[in-house]
């Protein structure tokens, strides 16, 4: 079964035409600029070159024509026709606590979506445009939403609830939801895997350090926290988010800086994390090589992000009242090789030796602990896209 794997930003679209059987990738590719001028559709498809096609695309539902076109075309293209595209499965960000799990897309489940859309207003709207784009072109193919959020539905209350008036939860919903959830479980299944186990015998703490990243706690298959709350803004430092800090920073710069409270919410958004800390880049490559240079905003601000890490790692020891495992993943997690010797620095107390030379590992699946280590550390590349589209082979099947 050909699986069409599509996330849909605001004005961006990201595809991958997945076979479930094999799980090969048929090929993969890239909308950009939809709705603004100089939009281009970058196709990859397996074992041929990568083509570009600049071309308008004022709306999704034309970027997802120019897909199924350059996915059918009789060179670049991957299938003969959209008859042998067999299911969608959509990446959508916030699933609320209505979904705890993927669905079968439809009329009722649309409504529910888009009843989320306060809790993630930068995120489901543009989902939702993705899907309906989907529907249009491609009505009689079933479509499946795998949501960021549902893997960590799972949590206790005692991990969800804030320490606020109740009536903000009942009024509001404001909890934590967490978010990454399809990596965090694909990627606590693979690192089981890895191990010769189960992740139903297992404790498991997952790194996914990325631009914006998450920790979380899977016991014995379980989410039971994650560092990310009612939206992706907290927890650990990010590329460019600030992750948690006092609650009344917020109120205090908006006075000293005359700035409104949306303003501040951007500036913790987008100018924070690494990025506002080292005044280099929120790119980890571009602040790890200022730092080499001698840069010490720079390396202050990699240690207190690795620290950062290491605090979340210790607090879900903690709730999980042991760890068996720690997966590293995203694009720091997988290539940051320092980054991980750095955060296992840390983690003597667990009983955590990484082995430097295991360790030597870029984006690929691999235990880099040594065979002594009390608690194995791994890296374990995610990927999202492969998961979005088990869960909807499995759903529509
Ligand atoms: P997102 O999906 O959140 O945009 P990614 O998972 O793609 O983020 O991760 C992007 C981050 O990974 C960037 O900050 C980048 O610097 C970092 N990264 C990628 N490769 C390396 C590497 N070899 N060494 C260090 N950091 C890397």
């Amino acid at each position: 079964m050909n699986i069409l794997v599509i996330n849909c930003g605001s004005s961006s679209l990201k595809y991958q035409l997945i076979d479930s059987e094999t799980e090969a990738v048929l090929a993969k590719g890239l909308c950009e600029r939809i709705g603004i001028d100089g939009s281009v559709l970058t196709h990859t498809p397996a074992g041929k070159d990568k083509v570009r096609i600049e071309t308008p695309m004022p709306n999704h539902t034309v970027a997802v024509k120019l897909v199924i076109d350059a996915l059918t075309d009789t060179g670049h293209g991957v299938v003969k026709s959209l008859d042998e595209i067999n299911a969608v499965g959509h990446r959508v960000v916030h699933g609320g606590e209505k979904f705890a799990c993927s669905v079968v897309i439809n009329d009722e489940v649309l409504k529910a979506i888009e009843a989320c859309n306060d809790l993630a207003p930068l995120h489901n709207p543009a989902n939702l445009i993705g899907i309906n784009s989907c529907r249009e072109i491609m009505p009689n193919v079933p479509m499946v939403a795998v949501f960021d959020t549902a893997f960590h539905q799972t949590m206790p209350e005692k991990a969800y609830l804030y320490g606020l008036p109740y009536e903000y939860y009942e009024k509001y919903k404001v909890r934590r939801y967490g978010f990454h959830g399809t990596s965090h479980d694909y990627v606590s299944a693979r690192a089981a895997e890895l191990l010769g186990k189960t992740r139903e015998d297992l404790k498991i703490i997952v790194c996914h350090l990325g631009n914006g990243g998450s920790v979380s706690a899977v016991d014995h298959g379980k989410c039971v926290d994650t560092s990310m709350g009612l939206t992706p803004l907290e927890g650990i430092i990010m590329g460019t988010r600030s992750g948690s800090i006092d609650p009344a920073i917020c109120d205090f710069i908006c006075q000293k800086e005359n700035i409104t409270p949306a303003e501040m919410n951007n500036v913790l958004n987008k100018k924070s994390g690494v990025l506002g800390m080292s005044k280099v880049s929120s790119d980890f490559r571009d602040i790890e090589a200022a730092a080499d240079d001698g840069n010490k905003l720079a390396q202050a601000a990699l240690d207190a992000f690795y620290y950062s890490v290491a605090k979340y790692i210790g607090a879900y020891a903690a709730a999980m009242n042991g760890v068996d495992a720690i997966a590293f993943t995203a694009g720091v997690g997988e290539n940051n090789i320092l980054g991980r010797a750095e955060i296992a620095q840390y983690l003597g107390y667990l009983g955590t030796e990484i082995d430097t030379e295991k360790n030597n590992v870029r984006g690929e699946d691999r235990v880099i602990s040594t065979d002594a280590s009390k608690v194995a550390l791994l890296c374990v590349p995610t990927n999202e896209e492969l998961a979005i589209a088990r869960q909807t082979a499995a759903l529509v099947s």
